[in-house]
């Protein structure tokens, strides 16, 4: 069974097996990253649910799981730059090695401001993991200590990521029609 795929995608970028590959292999990184260390993994919504939902069952550690939601584009497909808390995380943070898990790293405003505000909190650690990079794009630097792929810069939509609310239950990575 191939799956949901759309006929608005006129290109899939990364397959399905492709990516649990993937997810497998970040799973044994972090594992063996993380081993003995108190791991709160921060999943950022809503993209980032499916990919964290995989990647928290490839890593075989006792691990938290906790949320954040930020604003993001909305129905746009341009960042405006401008980044918000929607949701907080739900416990406190201070002295726990905190993995942020993030969808995508596009102009890198997200995640900058997100690695800050968390910063604050006196964490033991704090890295971030995201499943796709479009470094082309990139405004600011933010270190990401785990990548899933890297692509080039077009809107890609499924496993997670959007467009205009739809897509996210595409197992693939895919390009709409233009
Ligand atoms: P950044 O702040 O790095 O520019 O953007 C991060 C957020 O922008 C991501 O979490 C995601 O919501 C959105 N985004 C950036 N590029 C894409 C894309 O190609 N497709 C989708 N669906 N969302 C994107």
């Amino acid at each position: 069974m191939a799956g949901y795929t759309p006929s608005e995608i006129s290109d899939i970028l990364i397959t399905q097996e492709e990516i649990a590959r993937r997810v497998c292999e970040l799973g044994e990184q972090l594992s063996r990253d993380y081993a003995g260390k108190d791991l709160v993994v921060i999943g950022v919504l809503t993209g980032a649910v499916t990919f964290v939902t995989d990647l928290i069952r490839q890593i075989y550690l006792p691990l938290e799981l906790d949320f954040v939601c930020l604003s993001s584009y909305g129905h746009a497909t341009k960042s405006s730059g401008e980044v918000r808390f929607l949701k907080d995380l739900s416990h406190p943070v201070q002295d726990k090695h905190l993995l942020i898990v993030e969808d995508i790293i596009d102009t890198g405003l997200t995640l900058r401001y997100l690695l800050e505000t968390l910063a604050s909190r006196q964490p033991a650690s704090l890295e971030c993991c995201v499943l796709l990079d479009k470094p082309s794009r990139r405004l600011t630097e933010v270190p990401v200590r785990y990548r899933g792929f890297e692509i080039e810069d077009r809107y890609v939509v499924g496993y997670g990521l959007d467009s205009a609310g739809l897509f996210r239950n595409l197992p693939c990575i895919g390009v709409l029609q233009s």
